[in-house]
């Protein structure tokens, strides 16, 4: 271990306690790959803070001594961020341990909680209130609100509600240098001059460590209804223009289906023309391949439909 390394390691101890600084390398796989396996890092250690004032005390002895951080939440992200490169000298921070709601207003309809919370426990905090917090998506057992925000995520919902950015009214950041900014606001006309906490909302933690937040809930939905959409599928309707007459036989080698189509001569006069016209024979020879083809094309089109 190099004197760097062992002052690291010893300032990491003193800020976190010790069994919060992983640098065993079966320990630390999981948090420098991502879950696809497309991304693959290595780090000092990964340190795991528990609260806002350790995240800042983890920050200023990185500030100190140089060592970049790597934020980390749910590590769902698609991009890589959340991933330590190759180098080796970097720590991840992980917010996994905090994961606690810090105060619910429900006549304001707000929820107070710290980064590492996932997006699930989140959802499970608003409906205990009656109340809905619209952000969704697949990974929402895993990821954590922080990452969410530092992703601006979006979710299925996305159309109706927007994006996390406009779903969050105040943040509490840990600053490059270890100063904590306490921006946890949770007025809802809020015209006080520069909107800082939207600085950090998809900065994918290039700007600081997001430790808490208040998000807007709103209204549970009262009921709930699916709707089926159908739309007329294109494929069909060019198809109906291009085919006279549709039969079904059976192959008797392979037992299965086939679909035989009669081209509609009319619509193929009609596409065929300027080539016939050109007197062009080649060109109207692969004219009609091209029909043909594009007929059969549309056919395993429909059936694979
Ligand atoms: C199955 C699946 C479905 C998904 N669906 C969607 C979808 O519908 N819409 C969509 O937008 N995305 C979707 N995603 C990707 C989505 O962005 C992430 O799942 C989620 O927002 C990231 O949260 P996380 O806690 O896992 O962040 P991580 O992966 O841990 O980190 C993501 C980025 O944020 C930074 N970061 C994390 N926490 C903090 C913090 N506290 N402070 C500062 N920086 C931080 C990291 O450094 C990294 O750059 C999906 C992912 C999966 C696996």
């Amino acid at each position: 271990m190099t004197d760097i390394r062992a002052i690291l390691r010893a300032r990491l101890d003193a800020a976190v306690g010790g069994e919060q600084v992983l640098s065993d390398p079966a320990a630390v796989e999981p948090y420098v790959s991502d879950w696809r396996g497309r991304y693959h890092g290595r780090a000092l250690a990964v340190v795991r803070p528990g609260s806002t004032e350790q995240v800042a005390a983890v920050v200023r002895v990185c500030a100190d001594l140089g060592v970049p951080m790597v934020p980390q939440g749910g590590n769902t992200g698609q991009c890589g961020g959340a991933t330590p490169d190759d180098r080796g000298n970097a720590i991840v921070v992980s917010l996994a341990r905090m994961n606690r709601v810090r105060a619910v207003d429900s006549a304001n309809a707000t929820l107070t909680v710290e980064a590492g919370m996932p997006l699930a426990m989140v959802q499970q905090a608003a409906a205990a209130e009656g109340l809905m917090f619209p952000l969704s998506l697949a990974a929402e057992g895993s990821c954590s609100i922080g990452g969410n925000l530092s992703t601006n995520a979006g979710g299925h919902a996305v159309l109706r509600f927007g994006n996390t950015r406009d779903l969050v009214l105040g943040i509490e950041v840990v600053l490059a240098d270890g100063r904590i900014w306490d921006g946890l606001r949770g007025l809802r006309k809020d015209n006080t001059g520069y909107d800082l906490k939207q600085l950090f909302v998809g900065a994918e933690g290039t700007l600081g460590i997001i430790t808490a937040a208040v998000l807007k809930l709103f209204p549970a939905p009262a009921h709930r209804a699916t709707a089926l959409a159908a739309l007329a599928n294109p494929l069909a309707r060019r198809y109906k223009e291009l085919v006279i007459k549709e039969t079904h036989r059976t192959d008797t080698s392979s037992g299965k289906e086939i679909r035989v189509v009669q081209a509609n001569p009319e619509a193929a006069a009609k596409e065929l023309a300027p080539l016939i016209a050109d007197g062009n024979q080649a060109a109207a020879t692969l004219g009609h391949i091209r029909y043909r083809r594009s007929v059969e094309r549309l056919s395993a089109g429909l059936a694979e439909n």
